[in-house]
Order: structure tokens, then sequence, then C-alpha cells
């Protein structure tokens, strides 16, 4: 089940004629202010505005056509949902997404522009996920499970080719984790191109289920309370985590409001709108000094789909 780097070797072949690879840019300023070499990855400018994008499109390129016939189910409020959705759209594949009730129409609106069918939960993604395998079961749509499925995870990794193959010499790569797909692609990509750089995850404290997996060993279940999206989770997902044992080098945790200067920091010296999630790397090479100062560290600015409250605490207290 563990994908390998010639998995994401070939997610990359699959992905070249849909996607470019993304721009990676320092800036004196952000520098300055973390007191590092900053290295930002902008996968804010996918177009769906995140990452996960490079994961979708992997599943659907490796698809048997009678696969893709079946179409897609899966269960997300965000990004996972748009780039499944768009992902649907390049091939021609149903897709469907399960959100929980409360999901923000905006969220709902940008799924469906994309041709994918929304459908409301009751209001917890636990109960999503349930209505997501009932759909599956009823329809044969091929349930895809946005913690545990290799090919999401090799997409993903694509990201981390980019950024060794530019900058071989970096110290760092901090991720943002939600179900941890993205930190645990980067272990795959740095253990066999990079050994010497470490990679260190980040995630809210306010939704800490991945990082207390990795610290503890085994799957736990956390509150789910931040405010950011791609970092919200209420539990560990079996194969990431089992991916990070041992290869992830730290994993920080953040509190939402540092989350929030990050992003700030973002739009004032890199140009970016980084939704919070997106900001996370950035939060977490802040707010440890101790680990980062002097040192050439590549921050994922993992997406950029900033809601209207993140758009609207952009402007500062
Ligand atoms: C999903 C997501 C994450 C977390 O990625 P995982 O692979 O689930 O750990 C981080 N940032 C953004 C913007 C996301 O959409």
């Amino acid at each position: 089940m563990e994908p390998t780097l010639d998995d994401i070797r070939a997610a990359r072949t699959l992905l070249r004629e849909h996607l470019p690879p993304t721009p990676m840019w320092s800036y004196p300023l952000l520098d300055r202010a973390a007191d590092a070499t900053v290295l930002v990855k902008h996968e804010n400018t996918q177009p769906v505005g995140a990452f996960k994008v490079r994961g979708g499109l992997t599943l659907l390129a490796g698809m048997s056509d009678t696969d893709r016939k079946r179409g897609t189910v899966t269960w997300s409020t965000g990004n996972h949902a748009q780039s499944l959705a768009y992902a649907g759209r390049v091939f021609g594949t149903e897709c469907t997404v399960v959100m929980p009730a409360g999901t923000p129409a905006f969220k709902v609106a940008a799924v469906e522009s994309w041709g994918a069918r929304a459908i409301r939960a009751d209001a917890s993604l636990e109960a999503a996920e349930r209505r997501a395998r009932e759909h599956a079961e009823q329809t044969g749509a091929r349930l895809i499970s946005p913690g545990d499925t290799p090919e999401l995870l090799a997409g993903v990794g694509t990201v981390y080719l980019e950024i060794l193959e530019a900058r071989p010499d970096v110290d760092a790569i901090v991720v943002p984790v939600g179900s941890g797909t993205g930190a645990a692609a980067a272990c795959l990509a740095a253990a066999a191109l990079a050994p010497r750089c470490a990679v260190i995850g980040v995630q809210s404290a306010a939704s800490p289920a991945a990082h207390d997996s990795w610290r503890s060993g085994e799957l736990v279940e956390r509150p789910n309370r931040t405010a950011a999206a791609g970092l919200a989770t209420g539990r560990g997902f079996a194969l990431p985590q089992q991916i990070m044992r041992g290869r992830l080098a730290d994993f920080l945790l953040v509190d939402d409001e540092r989350i929030t200067e990050a992003r700030r920091l973002l739009a004032a010296t890199a140009h970016t709108l980084a939704e919070g999630a997106g900001a996370a790397a950035l939060a977490g090479v802040l707010s440890r000094p101790d680990l980062f100062k002097g040192r050439t560290v590549a921050v994922v600015c993992t997406g950029g789909n900033a809601d209207p409250g993140e758009l609207a605490t952009l402007a500062g207290a």
C-alpha cells in the first residue's frame, strides 16, 4: 500500500500535461522577519487554489476507463472536494462530494462550479463520511478516502520532487498537516533524494489529531476546532501516519492566532493570499526560531482558498 519514490515519479509523468510546476520564491522582507532563508512554494497558484489537485488528477489519470465510468464519491469540506471535482471535469468522470451541513455556500459553489454534485450530510465530517460510504454502496461509485488513498499521496508527492530538484540544499521542508498525505509524501521524497533534509509537520493546536497520533504511535481521535479548514481533522489516518512514523523529523503545533499572523506576513511580504492552512508552515517556522534561525527552509503555501473570515482578518488588528 505504501507508495514509493517511483510512484511519485510516475505521478509527475501523468501530471505533466495537466499542471505546470509551481513557482518557489524567497522574499528579503520575509527572510528578515523569519531570521532564515524562507522558500515559499506557491501551491496557492494551482487551478483549484491548492496542492491537492495533484492528487485528484493523478488518481483519475491512473484509473481504467471502466473505473472512471463508475464515478467517484468522497467527503470533504473544501480542497479535497475541489481536487476530485476538477479531476472529474478533466477526465469526464462523475464526481459526488458529501459535505457536512454548515459548509459555507461558497465552498459548495466552488465544487459545483467544476461540474460535481454536492450532497449535504449532517453537521460532522464523520456523518459525511458515512453518507459517502452509503452512496458508494448504492451506486457503485468508487469511494475515495482523503487520507488513505495511495494515488493521492503519490500525486501530492510531486510538490517535493519540484522543491528538492530546485533546491537540493534545503535544510528543512515544513508541511502543514491535516490527514497527513502531504507530509508523508514529503518524507518519502526527502528520504530518497535529500536524506539530510528534515521534514517537519505543522498542525493547529485546536485540531491536534494527526500530531497526537504521530507522537503516540496510535491512531487517535481529538477535538477538531481549528478555523483553518485544511488542518481540520478529528482523527489520524493510517496510511500517512505509517509513513510519517520514523521518517518525520518533528511535528509542531501552532495556535490559530499565529496562523493569522503568518497569513498577514505572506500578504505583506510575499504578495500571497494564503488560507489558514496555507500559512501554517510559515507559522511553524516563526514559532520556533531555535529550530530555523539561519537555515534554508522551504515552506509549502498549500492553498489560497481564504474564506470571508480569513479575508476580513488580513487587514490586521
Ligand atoms: C488538505 C490541506 C492541507 C493538509 O494536507 P493533508 O495532506 O491532508 O495533510 C493543508 N493545506 C491545505 C490548503 C489543504 O487543503
